[in-house]
């Protein structure tokens, strides 16, 4: 299985274009830049699937090599992509694929249908190019061409704003990957650590965790990290102790979070449970 990050920022990146922020500004200074949260998964290196779909989906692709077109077609390796949420900074990119000639779309029923009616991009693909909808479901595994088994885990009901007058229900949510060669699990909006959530990395080679905030009041006191549907990063390091095992990557990190600079002390707290932050373009092999 290869598993390439192709963005490890929350929504806006980092730094964030009109963010004068401690972090941001050393980031602009360091000409350091993180793009927004994508994955690029493969279970026989030919056949690609992208978790979500970044606003820097472009830029993202063109960095990677194996998501090129073989040489001499109109083609490309990417035959699905798998949202974990609706959030805008997960979806945005989608329109940009309208010019392959079809797509698979994996997404609990929540999400699909905040893609065809709230923010219809799913809807405004359709008329670009073909778009099979495949409906995902908490625990009910599916499996992908490349030799790839996926297991959802339901994480939580959090909507996006744009969604808020929608139905509390599958909103967020994880996914394990299976081969032959091991296990890899994406869950980059966690929210809190569930029991089913400690079922579904079970046995995990590699674990991308949600980095959004070092800690629970980085945004101030009025907008507390869990309000906003993450579990902060310190809160996190104590139950990572209590289940060695797997290797623990931050992924998703807002540009608040001092981690987004390469040499943050912080990164000493991670290193003591096996853990450390994922940047853009790491290519994981199992
Ligand atoms: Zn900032």
């Amino acid at each position: 299985m290869k598993v390439r990050f192709l963005g490890t920022a929350a929504g806006g990146g980092a730094p964030q274009w009109n963010c004068g922020c401690a972090v941001c500004d050393r980031a602009r200074t360091a000409g350091v830049s993180r793009t927004q949260d994508c994955l690029a998964v493969s279970g026989d290196g030919s056949a690609w699937y992208l978790v979500n779909a970044s606003p820097d989906l472009r830029t993202q692709l063109l960095a990677s090599p194996e998501l090129r077109p073989p040489p001499g077609t109109r083609d490309t390796p990417i035959r699905g992509v798998l949202f974990t949420s609706a959030e805008l900074d997960h979806t945005l990119g989608l329109l940009s694929l309208r010019e392959t000639g079809g797509i698979d779309v994996y997404a609990t029923a929540w999400v699909h249908h905040a893609l065809k009616h709230a923010f219809p991009v799913e809807a405004a693909l359709a008329g670009y190019t073909e778009v099979r909808e495949h409906r995902v479901r908490g625990g009910e595994p599916f499996e992908l061409a490349g030799g790839l088994r996926v297991v959802p885990t339901v994480l939580s009901d959090k909507r996006p704003r744009y969604a808020k007058r929608m139905k509390p229900g599958e909103w967020v949510c994880a996914y394990r990957f299976e081969s032959a060669a091991g296990v890899f699990v994406y869950a980059p909006g966690l929210s809190r650590w569930s029991a089913e959530f400690g079922k579904a990395i079970a046995g995990a080679d590699v674990v991308a965790l949600d980095g959004t905030f070092l800690t629970e009041d980085e945004m101030g006191p009025a907008r507390p990290a869990s309000g906003m549907g993450h579990l902060a990063i310190r809160d996190v390091l104590p139950l990572l102790a209590a289940e060695p095992g797997p290797r623990y990557l931050f992924t998703h990190l807002n540009n608040t979070n001092p981690l987004v600079l390469p040499g943050a002390p912080e990164l000493a707290e991670l290193a003591a449970v096996n853990a450390a932050v994922a940047a853009d373009g790491h290519l994981l092999e199992l």
